[in-house]
């Protein structure tokens, strides 16, 4: 991408109003996405960073056809405010928040599809080392109406920093001796720095799906699916690896398997992610959102640590993670944030190192660890369809009737019912017009009445549960 040469003020422009959404800027590019979108974008977000005192921002895309052509227009608009530009072309979207903290500068723009279909893609925003979401994008709708950008000669620059990332996320892992392990960035934006850091850390590296390509071609790059790790785990028995791991599309969640094959959910690495940190951070703060397992936060209790279970979404835990200072938190959709020795947001390419490093510490392998899990029966995250309009209606009328029942209700975020048989939840997600449901108890019986609570309050909402759900 040639350094853009600065313009003039940007004319109004209206989006989609689809585009805007909870944490992020995305939609279907030719359709509710243009280049003119991006350039807007870039003059409404190079605004609110003028205002705050901004100078700089740095700027990557993935791997995606579309996303270099959108950052282009996207580092126009920035340009045209005035504000430094360093542009770190193609990576992953901790490579970027990894140039925000490095450079650094006093924001930045990923452009990003993340895990979704080729067809679509976005940008992800930060401002001033804080998640920029909710009433911040909302409100570039406004601003983007009336034109009133800020405005000024700006100047882009190009940097490459592949190796200094990649560098610095080799430090934390220097091993005795050579493991055998298999990676599957499923041809996500992760693909090239993974390659690079394969060739800097010891092990025998077996890299499949390794080479970048938006359309996506060997399986859908979310690791949160238990059929897009097939491949990685069939890899793994195949060459008896002692593991897999697998990125998103954009390298900022991670999914992991053992060396029998067996994935690791993201609440199951946060118990031995938890251990890793609180054995030298004792009695330290660690969030695990609200779709995690009970046995996650007894286990960070047990451990000594302070466990608190908070609303989903990557911005939201970002935010209550600084507020606590917490040196770690997880998300069930395989966010993991490492605040302990890094700089506290989610870069499933160092969580794979961390991990590495703590079963080079313990001396033992992930399936070993695997084994020492609590086992609980619980139901993945069920994900099922309710219109925008009645999505969180349905969750306030589910919360009203458990209030009269006395029923004990944790709610953080939609509601987590605890029964004796173990927990259900039910909440309106920010982002798709669904509702998503889990169940967890200590044995199936348990599970089965946690189920059918589940669906009777759905049917009281007229609402049916999700398809194959009992
Ligand atoms: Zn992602």
């Amino acid at each position: 991408m040639a350094p853009a040469v600065p313009t003039d003020a940007m004319p109004a422009h209206t989006f989609d109003p689809t585009i805007l959404r909870e944490y992020d800027v995305r939609g279907i590019v030719g359709e509710t996405l243009s280049d003119e979108d991006a350039r807007t974008l870039g003059a409404a977000f190079g605004t609110r960073l003028i205002e705050r005192g901004g100078r700089s921002v740095a700027v990557g895309y993935d791997g995606r056809s579309t996303s270099p052509g959108l950052a282009e227009a996207l580092v126009d608009g920035l340009l045209s405010c005035g504000l430094a530009v360093r542009q770190v072309g193609m990576g992953p979207t901790p490579m970027l928040s990894f140039a925000i903290h490095h450079l650094p500068t006093d924001g930045g723009v990923m452009v990003t599809g993340s895990h979704n279909p080729p067809a679509y893609n976005g940008f992800k925003l930060t401002l001033q080392g804080a998640p920029f979401f909710g009433a911040d994008i909302q409100a570039l709708a406004g601003l983007a109406d009336s034109g009133t950008f800020a405005s000024g000669k700006g100047a882009a620059d190009e940097i490459d920093l592949r190796d200094v990332y990649v560098a610095r996320l080799a430090e934390e892992f220097q091993p005795a001796r050579m493991a055998s392990i298999a990676w599957d960035p499923g041809n996500g934006a992760a693909g090239d720095v993974l390659n690079l850091l394969c060739s800097k850390i010891p092990g025998h590296h077996h890299v499949i799906n390794g080479t970048v390509d938006g359309t996506f071609p060997g399986h859908h790059p979310d690791p949160t699916v238990a059929e897009n790790l097939a491949e990685l785990q069939a890899h793994v028995l195949e060459h008896d690896c002692e593991l897999g791991i697998a990125f998103d599309g954009d390298g900022d969640r991670i999914g992991a398997v053992d060396g029998q094959g067996r994935i690791l959910w993201a609440d199951q690495l946060m118990m031995l992610f938890a251990e890793d940190v609180l054995h030298h951070l004792p009695g330290a703060s660690i969030i695990a959102d609200v779709k995690s397992s009970q046995a996650l936060f007894d286990e960070i209790g047990r451990l000594g640590g302070d466990p608190l279970m908070w609303k989903t979404g990557h911005s939201l835990i970002k935010s209550k993670m600084s507020e606590l200072s917490a040196p770690l938190a997880g998300e069930m959709s395989g966010h993991i944030f490492f605040a302990d020795r890094y700089y506290g947001y989610d870069d499933a390419l160092y969580a794979a190192v961390r991990l590495l490093a703590l079963l080079e510490r313990r001396q033992t392998s992930l399936a070993a660890l695997y084994d020492q899990l609590p086992v609980m029966c619980n139901t993945p995250e069920v994900r099922f369809p309710c219109s925008e309009d009645r999505k969180f209606t349905v969750i306030d009328e589910v919360a009203g009737r458990l209030a009269s029942a006395n029923a004990d209700v944790t709610a953080i975020d939609g509601v987590r019912v605890n029964t004796s048989d173990g927990w259900w939840l039910l909440r309106a997600s920010n982002t798709q017009d669904v509702l998503v449901a889990r169940c967890e108890s200590g044995d199936e019986e348990g599970l089965s009445r946690l189920k059918q609570d589940l669906c009777a309050q759905l049917a009281e909402s007229g609402l049916s549960p999700p398809e194959n759900f009992l």
